[in-house]
């Protein structure tokens, strides 16, 4: 057999939670960091520190917080290579100025740290060779966001492979990713919705539509937090491709008018960019107060983060609505427990200022996720096992990363397990 290293892999954060995803991969001299995210709650959360001696680079997965966040706080003392694509990069810029702003000084970093950090920007093309050090790696579309990344890493005759977040279901906006047959000693995989399907997309859209149709049959609005960052202007290429931006005004609000405009100059990125680029003809970009009256005055939609209601200019319209009937309130991603979009949803309750009030309006919940269900994890797997693989199930609530690494032992015969922050383990 041919020699091969000791990698060790710690799990710095984003272990048994969603949030602060950070991998710290090592050898006998040096290694890399796989992501530094923050977990965003009432008060943030931060991986754990790792020393400047023991990486030479950073990747960047994508430009969710929960795997970026924190990035900038290893470039207080450091200046290592931190590598992405270009439009991983572009959305960064924009979530990480935000993400100070909003944060009042209870982060790890500053805007000199943002600065030095985007100094120090190494950009990547999908399938190409990077070598650092003795470190290989490459970067594979991961279905998950326009630009969004998974990693396989070479060193020393280990492999790798970090899935970060993914999907390898087409959407309107992204195409699934590809999974090449990889037969990795260690594979990390997220485990967002490990223990569920999806239902199949075209149907959920479909059904979304006919909700959004009555809603604004009745003369109400149809508000739909969304994330900034994708789920806007998917959003916004269902309701083109079923003719809604033709018959009703549809409103975007917030930093996903920004995001949209980046999409945009990287058009490449998309999959179906004729529908992109109507959808934007057909919609309307708020850029001033009084048109959020008008859109609160008559039959609309409303596209506006935050997507789990933590703050945004979704406030300026969700007050309004909460006492008519006729209009909703369609959640169409993700509601991390604790956030007040959870709250709304689970508990029908929402707090504003001292108030907590119970609403009249509808609410209701479509899974338009950017994340693979258990089927397709479980795919995931079957293309690129090997024996005497490592799985690490990663990025998903205790329960379902627990639950999906019995899963994966017992469907595959590999040795899989839910790590917990701050584990090591050597392969
Ligand atoms: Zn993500
Ligand atoms: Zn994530």
């Amino acid at each position: 057999m041919d020699w091969q290293i000791m990698l060790k892999l710690t799990f710095l954060g984003g272990a048994r939670e969603v949030g602060r995803a950070a991998v710290h991969l090592k050898d006998e001299r040096r290694g890399l960091v796989l992501d530094y995210g923050v977990l965003l709650n009432e008060q943030p959360h931060f991986p754990a520190y790792v020393s400047p001696r023991e990486y030479d680079a950073i990747v960047l997965t994508h430009p969710h917080l929960d795997h970026s966040g924190d990035a900038p706080s290893l470039y207080t003392t450091s200046k290592k290579p931190i590598l992405g694509t270009t439009l991983t990069f572009e959305i960064f810029r924009v979530l990480i100025r935000d993400e100070l702003k909003i944060s009042r000084g209870n982060l790890n970093f500053g805007r000199k740290e943002v600065k030095k950090l985007l100094r120090n920007i190494v950009t990547v093309n999908y399938g190409a060779e990077n070598k650092v050090g003795r470190w290989s790696f490459y970067l594979f579309s991961s279905g998950h966001i326009p630009g969004s990344s998974y990693v396989l890493v070479n060193v020393g005759g280990k492999r790798v492979m970090y899935t970060s977040d993914i999907n390898t279901i087409n959407t309107r906006l992204v195409r699934g990713a590809v999974i090449r047959d990889v037969k990795p000693d260690a594979l990390i995989i997220e485990s967002t919705y490990a223990d569920t399907d999806h239902p199949p997309r075209k149907e959920l859209e479909k059904e979304f539509v006919v909700k959004v149709l009555e809603t604004l049959a009745d003369g109400g609005v149809a508000l739909i937090p969304a994330f900034s960052v994708s789920r806007a202007q998917e959003i916004l290429m269902i309701l083109e491709h079923f003719g809604v931006t033709r018959k009703y005004p549809v409103y975007v609000d917030g930093m996903a008018r920004i995001i949209t405009r980046i999409f945009q100059d990287y058009i490449d990125y998309i999959a179906e960019q004729g529908l992109f680029l109507d959808a934007l003809k057909h919609s309307k970009f708020i850029n001033d107060p009084r048109m959020r009256l008008k859109a609160l005055k008559e039959p609309s939609v409303v596209i506006s983060p935050a997507g789990m209601l933590q703050g945004g200019p979704v406030y300026e319209y969700l007050p309004y609505l909460l006492d008519k009937e006729e209009s909703s309130v369609f959640f169409v991603g993700y509601q991390i427990e604790g956030t007040p979009g959870r709250r709304l949803l689970e508990q029908k309750i929402i707090e504003l200022g001292d108030k907590t009030i119970r609403p009249s309006l509808r609410i209701e919940k479509f899974d338009f996720s950017s994340h693979a269900g258990k089927t397709q994890l479980l795919e995931i797997i079957e293309k690129v096992k090997k024996e005497d693989m490592y799985v690490f199930v990663v990025h998903g609530e205790e329960k379902k990363a627990i639950g999906f690494a019995e899963e994966v032992s017992s469907t595959f015969g590999v040795n899989a397990l839910a790590p917990v922050n701050g584990d090591t383990f050597t392969v």
